[in-house]
């Protein structure tokens, strides 16, 4: 037992240059030490602040901090590590009276490779690892996310007042479970052949995103349409996302059109936070998204193999149950949201402050 007693600053000092093993930086570089408190024989109590809730094997970093103060620390006592996390984000919403840290398109180069699959599981990963999740539909061919989570009512319309009194009507989400949930289908009518042409497109997903009531949110994710690039560059006019994830399937000729959506994301100014790989397995083979990755300089996000309950759960309007313990496709869906989260945090560190808004 050591006589001499350790102090708050002792403690920071060391844990300095402890790396978060995700964004590759020293904890006090990304302001992550929050908390440092000394107890009755030299305990030690640090509260970590992570860049999302969704970050993968925490336990990771409460070892390293451990391990850190063992060797430079010795006098120190029992090391306890606490977490919280708070989602930074670019908020360029804010432009348009949006209250959200990120917006996440999730797109595709064509049709059935499991685009609003991805998209749903992606917020049903981040509300379960605690993030505030909105998921908007804005697949005006083929908006499937209301069937996704067994949704089919009407949005209220509520009245709030603004901060000048006036009252203004704004739409709001169906609660899923405390998911967010809009689909343009419920503006367009689900079964009408959808025939909108570029100047009511941009005005309707205009409308659509801004009349919402959110309310505060960590992310929303935007199921777009497939292949086009019309949405995709309304969006990025009318605010800053955070970027987008490409799903693709494996095989050759659907790689082709995710090279073809990459691209697309790149001429609209929206940064590309890397790629799926979605229904990997026998039957379509295994690995060619991730090569296709690498050489376009895109993170892979990573991937899901081909699951026949994953479709039966989405037909049946409960993907949440592809989330159930137990369930085989759980792990590889949380590594997709937890890669996901961790790029849009490293991207956030590249590009802190973007311009609200690039102007129309
Ligand atoms: P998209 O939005 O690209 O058109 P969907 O998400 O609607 O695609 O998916 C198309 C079909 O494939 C749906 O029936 C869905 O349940 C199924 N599906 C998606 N991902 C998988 C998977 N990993 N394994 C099995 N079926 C899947």
């Amino acid at each position: 037992m050591s006589e001499s007693s350790v102090s708050e600053a002792q403690v920071r000092e060391v844990l300095r240059d402890v790396n978060d093993p995700e964004i590759g930086r020293p904890l006090a570089d990304l302001d992550m030490l929050r908390e440092v408190k000394i107890g009755p024989d030299n305990a030690v109590a640090v509260t970590v602040e992570l860049a999302t809730p969704a970050y993968p094997r925490r336990e990771r970093i409460a070892h390293s901090i451990g391990a850190m103060l063992a060797a430079k620390l010795p006098q120190a006592g029992r090391v306890d590590v606490s977490f919280t996390a708070r989602v930074k984000g670019k908020q360029s919403g804010g432009a348009i009276g949006l209250t959200v840290q990120n917006i996440i398109a999730v797109g595709s180069g064509k049709g059935g490779v499991g685009k609003s699959t991805v998209a749903a599981s992606l917020a049903v990963g981040l509300q379960l690892a605690g993030a505030r999740v909105g998921l908007m539909d804005a697949d005006i061919y083929g908006p499937s996310i209301p069937h996704l989570f067994g949704v089919n009512q009407r949005p209220e319309i509520v009245e709030q007042h603004a901060p000048d009194g006036q009252t203004i009507r704004r739409i709001k989400p169906i609660d899923a479970a405390g998911l967010k949930l809009m689909s343009i289908g419920f503006m367009i009518g689900f079964d009408e052949p959808v025939i909108v042409r570029g100047p009511i497109l941009h005005r309707t997903i205009q409308q659509f995103l801004q009349e919402t009531a959110w309310g505060e949110l960590d992310y929303l994710i935007i199921d777009l349409p497939p292949g086009t690039g019309d949405i995709s560059l309304t969006l990025s006019q009318l605010v800053g996302l955070a970027g987008a994830v490409v799903v693709c399937t494996p095989q050759q000729l659907a790689l082709l059109d995710a090279v073809k959506a990459i691209n697309m994301f790149r001429k609209v100014k929206i940064p590309v936070l890397g790629v799926v790989e979605n229904m990997s397995g026998e039957i379509f083979g295994r690995g060619g998204a991730k090569q296709k990755a690498a050489e376009m300089s895109v993170p892979f996000l990573g991937e899901i193999p081909i699951d026949a309950q994953i479709r039966v759960n989405g037909d049946a309007g409960h993907v949440r149950n592809s989330f159930a313990e137990g369930s085989p496709s759980r792990p590889y869906l949380m590594n997709v949201c937890e890669q996901t989260a961790i790029e849009i945090a490293r991207t956030l560190l590249e590009t802190p402050s973007m311009p609200t808004l690039e102007i129309l």
